[in-house]
């Protein structure tokens, strides 16, 4: 038999999100986002769960080609754009939309031969100082491109670091906004601004000709503890799953795991788990990380191991060999553990831990709910 470990990545939540994206932002074409394999979902996966997005975005360029081989014709958007010179042959080729976010990769635009002009992302530094022309610099950079035959159309982009939360007064966007519209205000072109978070808090405001849905197409939540799945009405696209390899009968004083770094206060019994760091689970889960044992709601107990971690198993006489524990997502009988929670719990967000499943974490699609 092999490790009971499995990763299930479930298309139909995939598609219930996507179309949350495309509620919260009516008028808005939706770029799914499917850097990261598709935040650790697998491009294929995601490819069915989210075939109807307008588009897909994303960094790598095997990963765009792999998005070709499957067979989408449509839009595709590489987000940090070329890397090098000869990647704008692959673009021509295979028809990509890339961002220009430096003198740089303009540079290589012009020196560029090729019959189909491109249409490309020209990228504003609004605030988060990653990538991007800062605003003095941007009208030049967009009348460069303008005058280049290599270039059919220019949209407009750039990236909020502060949707998810009130950190930055107002509404976390509001000064990238300001700085967004007075440099677009009078440039032709779409407009492509907002990630999941803005999407699910701020899409009254911003006028997003191409939003950007990142998480929340995966039922992570952007802004969580403040709003939940509940709230924002997505669903967890992943599960990890594994079971109990093993059982044990602690008395008053007997340590777990690792470290020693707990200790029972009382008779307990625990469940091993075949699961731990080495497949992708965070070792920065500290005693009572939530984690479902036959849909029910425990807690873990001592240091994760590299292939192993334990569970109390208090309240649950019936648990034993082989029941099913739930690390993150869908358990049996309806039973949901959000990702977020086991991420807030580790110091860490979603976004880490779907990304996180190793090699040997087989991954299986399930095509109905
Ligand atoms: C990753 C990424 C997104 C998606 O962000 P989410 O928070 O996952 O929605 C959007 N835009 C850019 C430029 C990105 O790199």
């Amino acid at each position: 038999m092999p490790r009971p470990i499995e990763a299930l990545i479930h298309i139909p939540a995939l598609a219930h999100n996507l179309a949350r994206a495309r509620a919260c932002a009516p008028d808005a074409k939706v770029w799914a986002v499917v850097k990261a394999n598709a935040y650790g979902h697998g491009i294929a996966n995601a490819f069915e769960g989210l075939r109807a997005a307008d588009g897909f975005a994303l960094l790598d360029l095997d990963e765009a080609k792999v998005l070709r081989e499957l067979g989408w014709r449509g839009p595709i958007l590489l987000l940090e754009g070329c890397f090098e010179m000869r990647d704008l042959e692959l673009c021509s080729r295979l028809k990509l939309w890339h961002a220009v976010h430096c003198e740089q990769q303009i540079d290589w635009l012009a020196m560029h031969k090729t019959h189909e002009p491109h249409r490309v992302f020209l990228k504003l530094n609004s605030g988060m100082n990653r990538l991007g022309f800062t605003p003095s610099a941007f009208r030049a950079a967009w009348n460069r491109l303008n005058a280049l035959p290599q270039v059919d159309e220019i949209s407009l982009m750039t990236h909020f670091s502060d949707a998810d939360s009130e950190r930055l007064g107002a509404d976390g966007i509001a000064h990238q906004l300001e700085a967004f519209e007075a440099v677009a205000a009078d440039l032709p072109g779409e407009r492509s601004l907002s990630n999941s978070a803005a999407i699910l808090r701020h899409s009254a405001r911003v006028r997003s000709d191409w939003v950007r849905a990142g998480i929340m197409s995966y039922g992570g939540i952007p802004d969580f503890p403040e709003h939940d799945q509940a709230f924002w009405d997505l669903r967890p696209a992943m599960t990890l799953r594994s079971k109990l390899i093993a059982t044990q009968q602690l008395q008053p004083g007997d340590t777990v795991g690792y470290g020693s770094s707990f200790t029972a206060d009382k008779a307990m019994r625990i469940g091993i788990v075949a699961c731990g760091y080495a497949d992708g689970y965070p070792r920065h889960a500290g005693s009572g990380t939530p984690v479902l044992v036959d849909g029910r709601r425990t807690a873990t107990v001592g240091r994760v191991s590299m292939d192993m971690l334990a569970v109390d198993l208090d309240g649950q006489p019936e648990a034993g060999f082989g029941s099913e524990v739930t690390l993150w997502g869908q358990g049996p009988r309806g039973s949901v553990l959000p990702i977020d929670e086991v991420a807030r719990a580790a110091g860490t967000i979603g976004y880490e831990l779907m990304c996180a499943p190793t090699r040997r974490v087989p991954v299986t699609a399930l095509h109905q709910d």
